[in-house]
């Protein structure tokens, strides 16, 4: 064959993904004054969840995390539950449904700051450590647990119950609002007690392990993911693998942030759908499909929409 009837080698598309991941963080906590006058933003779309694990307390946080309001909202929830609560239950629910049911765990691998978080600090070269598929199960009971039992059962003198994820266990919280109201809000410091240092020692724990496991919060903790996760076998965002061309070289689960095998389960919980998989495949076997359009791997390699052709099995 001469050189000029060689077929083109396929150009590496380039991984934007981080490009997204620093745009929505920016995005979602743009609200840069607040930093300078040492106090949270209050603006209207405070009250607006976003689809993130994005501490509401986070000064320039510009919209709710889903996870605070959940709490929020059974803390609250009694028999005498006004109107307003009512409404407010159904809206957070309803949030969490709408996205699940479109694109199912996506936004964590696009849009929540704290995963970014996590996929940078996984690049600093050390020894890397694999998490045991048994622990990513812990998720569901913080879920349930953390997220709803207590706030739902334990409550104060008042009749309210508290955040008890948001206080005791979440790190983006630590990292997005704990540690800068500290260092804006000096008058806030001689508050500094036991619960201020256990949140500060979990999250640099969490810090190291993020170094040396891949994405370890949102795989066994995050309630967030956890719910989102459920949705992906179901929702429109779909994810296929293409059993004739896949060999098993585990290529894929190499370059996954969560380190699955995408060909056993296309569509497993545990993918957050940072569609890497697709590009690190060089036998076109992964694919995705949102609302009867795919896009398979020879198809973005070579830049290029595909409308249709869908390879593949779903799992
Ligand atoms: S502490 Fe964590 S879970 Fe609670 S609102 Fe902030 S980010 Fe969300
Ligand atoms: S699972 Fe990870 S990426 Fe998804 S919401 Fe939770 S912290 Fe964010
Ligand atoms: S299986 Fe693919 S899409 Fe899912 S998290 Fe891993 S690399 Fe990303």
């Amino acid at each position: 064959m001469s050189a000029s009837a060689r077929p083109p080698v396929p150009r590496k598309p380039r991984d934007r993904r981080h490009w997204y991941q620093a745009f929505f963080a920016l995005g979602l906590n743009a609200w840069l004054p607040s930093w300078f006058k040492g106090e949270i933003f209050q603006g209207g779309i405070k009250g607006v969840c976003v689809p993130a694990l994005n501490c509401y307390s986070c000064p320039s946080a510009m919209g709710a995390c889903p996870v605070g309001a959940l709490q929020t909202f059974f803390g609250g929830l009694r028999f005498n539950l006004s109107i307003a609560e009512k409404k407010f239950g159904l809206y957070v629910a309803g949030f969490m449904a709408a996205v699940g049911s479109a694109v199912g765990r996506l936004p964590c691998g696009w849009v929540c700051p704290f995963g970014f978080v996590q996929d940078l600090l996984h690049k600093i070269p050390s020894p890397k450590l694999r998490i045991p598929r048994a622990m990513t199960f812990l998720r569901y009971a913080v879920l349930a647990v953390m997220v709803v039992a207590l706030p739902l059962l334990i409550v104060d003198e008042v009749g309210y119950g508290q955040t008890w994820f948001c206080k005791w266990i979440c790190p983006a919280g630590t990292l997005g609002a704990g540690l800068p109201l500290m260092l804006i809000k000096p008058d806030i410091r001689p508050l500094i007690g036991f619960m201020y240092y256990w949140k500060v020692g979990l999250l640099a724990l969490f810090l190291a392990w993020f170094v040396v496991s891949r994405r370890p919060f949102c795989r066994t903790i995050c309630p967030l993911g956890a719910v989102w996760g459920l949705f992906n076998k179901a929702s429109l965002f779909r994810m296929a693998v293409d059993d004739g061309k896949c060999t098993r070289c585990d290529k894929c689960r190499r370059d996954c942030p969560v380190d699955m095998k995408i060909y056993e389960s296309a569509n497993s919980p545990d993918c957050v759908r940072c569609l890497k998989c697709i590009s690190s495949c060089k036998f076109g076997a992964v694919s995705y499909g949102f609302l009867g359009k795919t896009e398979t791997a020879p198809d973005l390699r070579a830049g290029k929409a595909a409308g249709s052709g869908a390879a593949g099995t779903g799992h």
